[in-house]
């Protein structure tokens, strides 16, 4: 189903997202770890594409996976990284195929030592040009990506707001966030959106820091924020795992409930393939 069908039915939404294990082993852990979520029944899961489509074909066997053997609603991330149009349509075309409706389109990170981001000659420079691409190709529901802490390589938070409205203007049904943590800077992206024009729903991105390492990890990934004050907490605690786990979850937890409370139209899930955590979190929500 379409994800904006579940938007008729559903006021919030809760989806987790996942990325395609990398051996075996990791496939087991991850059926373990999907077992458990699914008995929460998310609105739709979503799994990544690795940078610069160097998970392709298992994104690809694992939505299909998810959505016509486990039966859930799937969205496939894809990017225009190292990608011709001739290729894109091909890949789409696929997905199509195999039954995928939804699907989140990024333009990609540029990969690693490469400074900016360099299109493929025939390919395209902005999410937005895929956007639009894909959905002259068939009418997918599209999800897009937008930034509470601004994308680390817009000039300013306004021009960001400018992008982001061509995204949705070039057919972006809904936007996801970036993961982050303070709640203020994801209402000010909501509220200058809408002023920018932009009606769709935007949903909240949300990971819990469950390790010291994390910190700065995330911060680095992301570009995102970390609260001073969480850091403070954490750092006596950096040789014990349960106690920062324990300030992670609770950080997570109260995030969570403010956004709701405050009228956020439900969580995305950063999952990490793992359940631990997201399964506390949501259970602590329906409380
Ligand atoms: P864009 O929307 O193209 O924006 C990138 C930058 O270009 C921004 O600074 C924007 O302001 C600017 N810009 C946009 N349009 C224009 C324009 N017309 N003119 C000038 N400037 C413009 N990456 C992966 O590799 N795989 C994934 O599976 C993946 N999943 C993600 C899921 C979510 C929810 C999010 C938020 C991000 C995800 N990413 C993923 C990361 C994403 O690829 C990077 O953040 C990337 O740097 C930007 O992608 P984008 O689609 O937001 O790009």
């Amino acid at each position: 189903m379409k994800i904006t069908n579940i938007f008729k039915t559903q006021e919030r939404t809760y989806s987790f997202e996942f990325f395609p294990p990398k051996d075996e082993t990791a496939a087991v852990d991850f059926g373990i770890n999907v077992g458990q979520l699914m008995k929460l029944t998310p609105s739709f899961v979503s799994v990544t594409y690795g940078a610069g489509g160097s998970t392709q074909e298992r994104t690809f066997a694992l939505v299909d996976f998810l959505q016509n053997k486990i039966g859930l609603n799937t969205m496939a991330h894809y990017t225009c990284v190292n990608a011709s149009s001739e290729k894109i349509a091909k890949d789409l075309n696929y997905l199509k195929e195999i039954g995928i409706k939804n699907l989140m389109l990024l333009r990609g990170d540029p990969p690693k030592g490469q400074g900016a981001f360099i299109p493929h000659p025939e390919g395209f420079a902005h999410a937005s040009e895929l956007v639009e691409f894909a959905k002259h190709q068939h009418p997918f529901c599209i999800g897009g990506g937008a930034y509470p802490d601004k994308h680390p390589e817009a000039l300013d938070f306004d021009t960001d707001i400018v992008n982001l409205k061509r995204k949705v203007d070039a057919g972006a049904d809904f936007l996801i966030t970036q993961l982050f943590f303070i709640n203020e800077r994801y209402f000010t992206l909501v509220k200058k959106a809408r002023e920018a024009g932009i009606r769709c729903r935007i949903i909240p991105g949300i990971i819990p820091i469950t390790s010291y390492g994390q910190i700065k990890r995330f911060g680095d990934m992301s570009g995102s924020t970390i609260p001073e004050e969480l850091i403070r907490q954490m750092e006596p605690y950096q040789n014990n795992p349960d106690k920062i786990y324990q300030i992670g979850m609770d950080y997570a937890i109260r995030q969570c409930r403010d956004l709701l409370v405050m009228g956020a139209p439900g969580i995305h899930f950063y999952t990490l393939n793992k359940s631990r955590a997201t399964i506390e979190i949501f259970e602590s929500l329906l409380k």
